[in-house]
């Protein structure tokens, strides 16, 4: 019996680790993954963070190179692999939580390697699990290429002709700056966009967003409803760029497909190649259905900065948890502190 099992071993798992090694508790980290920063290695090739290095270190350890540049994914996914080891963290490859039972005080967690009891589990599974695609993708002519942005590496993928990328945040603006240097691109989306750009006079928008107090203003703030509500920017000018000299054009919300043609708002539509979905993302939790009274009916956890109605059981790395900061690199340290100190009273 272990007094805690986290599952998963993204920044957030790995963040709380280094917190519960502090307390001598006996604890393990799950994943099922073959190795550590394996998500990050795998997102899109050209993928560079808008946090920079200062930004996207957890507790105990900086990332490694000028403070004020902007990592690259491969660079974070080593620092994880690199924070597992200098703290020495007990993680388990190569197991994946299926189910978790509430015993009485304890709970039993079954994987595929064997079974696990705690009297506490944490839930480290991050944000991004399940492509989020619109039904309507369905009707599309099987010879029209579609990716989802969790699949997209580079434009290498596609097949010949133009490139719809859905979706204008983050992602779906820096894949349609890339693939509009070679493809003919429009970028669907309802909102206007709005842009930020990564550096103001020569310290990154990150380091602002901390004097300003952005990154601490927690959920319930007035500061940050209203952060919550505007959104994230668009980090960066490339998009930017690439609609001023053309090269993106920008279509309505994208509403309904037949064949080759995608129909958007404003009654446009277009004969399409190749659909890149930037559309987001769905929570699973199915490993929790022996405990549903911790999910709402969409799916997202019930909870109150981390803490469930359960006793022992609890969720670190939700976006907007308890701050902006909560389902970044820069501010998952301070829930996990905030979780490993419930814990121990
Ligand atoms: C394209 C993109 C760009 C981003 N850019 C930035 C940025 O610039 N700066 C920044 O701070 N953040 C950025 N983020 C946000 C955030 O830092 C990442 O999403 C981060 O990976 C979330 O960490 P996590 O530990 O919560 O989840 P994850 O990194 O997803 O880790 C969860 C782990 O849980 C494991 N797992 C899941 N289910 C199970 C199971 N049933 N059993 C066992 N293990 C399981 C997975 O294998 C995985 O290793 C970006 C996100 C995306 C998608």
């Amino acid at each position: 019996m272990y007094n805690t099992i986290v599952v998963g071993a993204g920044q957030a798992g790995l963040s709380i680790g280094y917190y519960l090694k502090k307390t001598g508790l006996d604890y393990l980290i799950l994943d099922k993954n073959q190795e550590i920063g394996q998500v990050w290695r795998e997102r899109y090739d050209s993928l560079i963070l808008f946090t920079s290095k200062q930004y996207s270190s957890l507790p105990g350890s900086i990332v490694e190179g000028d403070s004020n540049s902007l990592p690259t994914k491969d660079e974070i996914s080593f620092y994880l692999k690199r924070y597992a080891e200098t703290f020495d963290l007990p993680v388990r490859l190569n197991t994946e939580v299926y189910q978790i039972h509430k015993n009485g005080d304890y709970f039993s967690i079954s994987t595929n390697q064997r079974e696990y009891k705690a009297k506490n589990v944490i839930i480290a599974t991050g944000p991004f699990q399940h492509p989020k695609i619109p039904t309507f993708a369905k009707k599309l002519a099987s010879e029209v290429l579609q990716l989802h942005s969790s699949e997209y590496k580079n434009p290498t993928q596609l097949v010949e002709g133009n490139v719809l990328v859905v979706g204008g945040g983050n992602s779906g603006a820096q894949i349609a700056a890339e693939v509009s240097k070679e493809r003919t691109t429009y970028l669907s989306t309802g909102q206007s966009l709005k842009f930020m750009p990564l550096y103001i006079g020569k310290k990154s928008i990150f380091w602002w967003f901390d004097k300003l107090g952005i990154l601490s203003a927690s959920s319930t703030s007035f500061f940050g409803k209203k952060i919550q509500k505007q959104g994230d920017p668009i980090f960066g000018n490339e998009l930017k760029q690439a609609i001023v000299e053309k090269n993106v054009r920008i279509v309505g919300r994208s509403f309904d497909a037949r064949g080759n043609t995608v129909f958007f708002n404003g009654q446009d539509h277009l004969e399409i190649q190749n659909v890149i979905w930037a559309t987001g993302f769905k929570p699973d939790y199915h490993f929790l259905s022996n405990i549903p009274e911790v999910i709402n009916q969409n799916g997202a956890p019930l909870h109150k900065r981390g803490i469930t109605n359960i006793e022992g059981l609890f969720f670190l790395g939700l976006p907007w948890q308890y701050r902006r900061g909560s389902a970044l690199l820069q501010g998952i340290g301070y829930d996990a502190n905030y979780l490993v100190e419930h814990l121990r009273q």
